[in-house]
């Protein structure tokens, strides 16, 4: 790693360190539903307590676009549930700037946890959308930097965005380093791309094409094998002229398929088999290979099944994104928990499932602790598997 880490802080007692987190959490009626990505912060959060250090935390929750929106989103349940589950009083201050947030961190002790409002608060000022969290407004970065002594970026599912509470504040603090997760989940997404143990399979599934072609393309380079399965295989079933009736796909994407078949004939594996219903309802459906007009498919067929056990045994590296079928219906869950059930029982294998959709399947199905790795970033770990660099990662010290 050669951005700074926790371990490169020095003489930290009683300083203020401000920590991006990644609390963009999902609530329901109020309460939160998935702790996941609290638990996943708190590594960082504990240490900084053990050095005697004052945190003051900063998070967004979903996206704000008006003054209603802000009555929904505000990160006070997620300050309850943090105090819940690490058991260590939060004190929860309902704004994002101003001298009741100033006073407040003035008046910290050693070891002691502050949480501020949610930042995207700032995209709206007085009903109108002036998006200075998310368009990196220099003066607030710089404001939101004037309020501690170092910065400590770890959230991860924001990294690959360059906003004022990421970016701005490292670019206007002396002292900036990572976090433990956003450490952890470099390490792993780079090993197995950069050295992956082979054979190394990629398995993408979700809804679009668009949002993975260039991750196919990248993946494709370095993996043994990528299989495409679910609703990203109809495009490809469209190039390859064949009937998917009412099933989701992206037409305009056809040629870009074509063109990705023709450069890795014989890496890509196409899911070939969906079990298809009338309507996008959880009812039970049936297996076809040629989708008649009137049905869709929403999970993968027990032939494509079949197909994806045989190419994981043996594999040593398995990268996973995207669900194989519709998991938030019951009745099409079956292909996504064929796959995992394979995955937890591989011997000496590096098993990475990553993006938002695919953590909280994994967690479903109970299985989040038999793998090796659960990326916590959708969007961050796929723009990473590309090659990108992320601006979250890069605004932070070098070493
Ligand atoms: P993504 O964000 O691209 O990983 O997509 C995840 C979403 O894809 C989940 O909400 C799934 O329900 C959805 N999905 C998976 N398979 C299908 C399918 N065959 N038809 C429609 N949606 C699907």
């Amino acid at each position: 790693m050669k951005k700074k880490t926790l371990y490169d802080l020095k003489n930290i007692k009683g300083k203020i360190a401000l920590v991006r987190v990644d609390f963009n959490v999902p609530l329901e009626n109020g309460k939160v539903k998935n702790n996941a990505r609290i638990l996943a912060a708190l590594p960082t959060i504990e240490y900084l307590l053990k050095k005697d250090a004052k945190i003051v935390l900063f998070s967004h929750l979903g996206r704000i676009k008006s003054e209603e929106d802000k009555r929904s989103k505000s990160l006070k349940a997620v300050a309850s549930e943090f105090a819940k589950i690490s058991l260590h009083p939060i004190t929860f201050i309902e704004k994002t700037r101003g001298l009741e947030l100033e006073q407040a961190i003035n008046n910290m002790e050693n070891r002691s946890i502050l949480m501020i409002e949610n930042t995207r608060f700032e995209d709206v000022k007085n009903g109108e959308i002036v998006n200075y969290e998310s368009k990196n407004d220099p003066k607030l970065g710089k404001y939101w930097a004037s309020l501690g002594d170092f910065f400590v970026n770890d959230a991860f599912g924001t990294a690959h965005r360059s906003h004022a509470s990421n970016v701005g504040i490292a670019k206007h603090i002396n002292e900036s380093v990572v976090g433990f997760l956003i450490e952890k989940e470099i390490k792993f997404l780079h090993d197995a791309i950069s050295n992956p143990k082979r054979p190394f399979i990629a398995l993408l599934g979700g809804a679009k094409v668009s949002d993975k072609i260039n991750v196919i393309d990248a993946l494709a380079k370095k993996a043994d094998k990528v299989i495409i399965g679910t609703a990203m295989c109809y495009t490809f079933h469209l190039a390859m002229g064949k009937k998917i009736g009412k099933s989701l796909a992206e037409p305009e994407k056809i040629d870009l398929a074509k063109d990705l078949m023709n450069k890795y004939p014989h890496k890509l594996i196409i899911a070939s088999d969906s079990i298809c219903t009338p309507e996008y309802k959880d009812v039970k459906g049936k297996a076809y290979e040629d989708i008649p007009d009137n049905l869709m498919g929403l999970d993968i067929g027990p032939k494509t099944i079949k197909m994806i056990k045989k190419e994981l045994k043996g594999a040593k590296t398995i990268i996973w994104n995207g669900p194989f079928g519709v998991t938030e219906f019951k009745n099409y869950q079956a292909g996504s928990k064929a796959i995992a059930d394979e995955l937890i029982n591989l011997k000496d294998a590096i098993t990475i499932i990553g993006g938002g959709d695919s953590a909280a399947m994994a967690i479903e199905m109970g299985i989040e602790d038999k793998i090796s790795h659960i990326s916590t970033g959708g969007g961050s770990s796929m723009e990473f598997l590309e090659g990108k660099e992320l601006p979250g990662i890069a605004a932070i010290n070098d070493k």
